[in-house]
């Protein structure tokens, strides 16, 4: 059963993109074609009100200078937020959006109807609608950068949970009584495979290993990111080598738990860590296939997500055609 048809609407929507640096907004039509579109930095630092000023300075810049007519607002912001009141909770990247009613004060400043989720689920949706996970009824998204977030679209629909927080596949729990994570668990996910945590473990093991390449490519040890580590591992550097590994160890063990709990289609990954490749989706289609069941795992597509630096003005777009369309959202 192909992918649900948001295609043939001639809907318009205004996205907007709320990410710690920057703003983005657009305006993108049913079927997921950006028509224009702007940025601003977010200077988050001053607190929600001017922010919200430099926003809806983005937004009337937009709708004035539309050629076609624009329906409803589609936003995705990052979590915690809660999408039945409308509220932006406390993100550690917008400090002070504290309850903040982002929903209420868009529709009272744009005299149009307003839907929010947060990033990661509107970037699956993204990915599902015009992306990735085209023709497919059951996806997996996960998009793993600084840190690592996802979205589970089950029989069509995005899976919410409660209170709208469900899918963080970046703190299921690999390693039992493993590394810190940043949610206050421990051996999540993300406490290993965000690009933030394996530039962490790469200075770790660098230290460990003054001669490595890892260790002597970069001036001090801070100074090693994930690409550092990609370069190493290019070279085959032994460390790195090592560290990678682990890396998709984990990962495939968080995988192959996913496919064995949600029975997906397809798994689409996202973010800087696909800039690795083939030395990410090739061995960790083997691990995965290795570790998960294998009548849920038989079939199971793997690949990269498409819709690269536009996801998230075009996931905030899908979030608002759906609800245009009565689609559950
Ligand atoms: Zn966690």
């Amino acid at each position: 059963m192909p992918t649900l048809p948001l295609e043939a609407s001639s809907s318009h929507v205004l996205a907007i993109d709320i990410g710690g640096t920057k703003l983005a907004a657009g305006i993108v039509s049913g079927a997921g074609v950006l028509l224009d579109s702007a940025r601003t930095p977010t200077h988050a630092a001053e607190g929600p009100d001017r922010v919200l000023d430099r926003l809806l300075d983005l937004c009337r810049t937009l709708l004035r200078r539309s050629s076609v007519p624009v329906q409803r607002v589609g936003v995705g912001c990052g979590g915690p937020l809660d999408t039945v009141r409308g509220l932006i909770l406390n993100p550690p990247n917008l400090p002070g959006w504290l309850e903040f009613p982002l929903v209420a004060r868009l529709q009272q400043a744009l005299d149009l109807p307003v839907s929010l989720d947060n990033d990661a689920n509107a970037a699956a949706l993204a990915e599902f609608h015009f992306g990735a996970g085209r023709g497919t009824r059951h996806m997996v998204y996960l998009t793993i950068s600084t840190g690592i977030g996802s979205g589970l679209i089950l029989n069509g629909e995005l899976y919410r949970g409660k209170r709208g927080n469900a899918g963080e596949l970046g703190h299921l729990q690999v390693r039992v009584d493993g590394r810190a994570c940043n949610c206050g668990g421990r051996g999540c996910l993300e406490a290993y495979a965000s690009g933030t945590n394996i530039a962490r473990r790469a200075r770790e093991l660098a230290a460990q290993h003054p001669a490595s390449l890892l260790a002597r490519s970069v001036p001090d040890l801070e100074a090693i990111t994930a690409q550092t580590v990609l370069q190493a591992l290019q070279a085959q550097d032994e460390v790195a080598v090592q560290l990678w590994d682990e890396t998709l160890d984990l990962l495939a063990a968080g995988v192959a738990s996913t496919v064995n709990a949600f029975d997906p289609e397809r798994i689409v990954i996202g973010g800087g860590i696909t800039n690795f490749g083939d030395l990410l989706f090739v061995p960790l289609r083997e691990r995965v296939a290795a570790r998960a069941m294998p009548a849920l795992w038989s079939g199971v597509e793997l690949c990269r997500a498409e819709l690269a630096a536009d996801v998230g003005i075009l996931g905030a777009a899908a979030v608002a055609l759906r609800e245009r369309q009565g689609l559950p959202v």
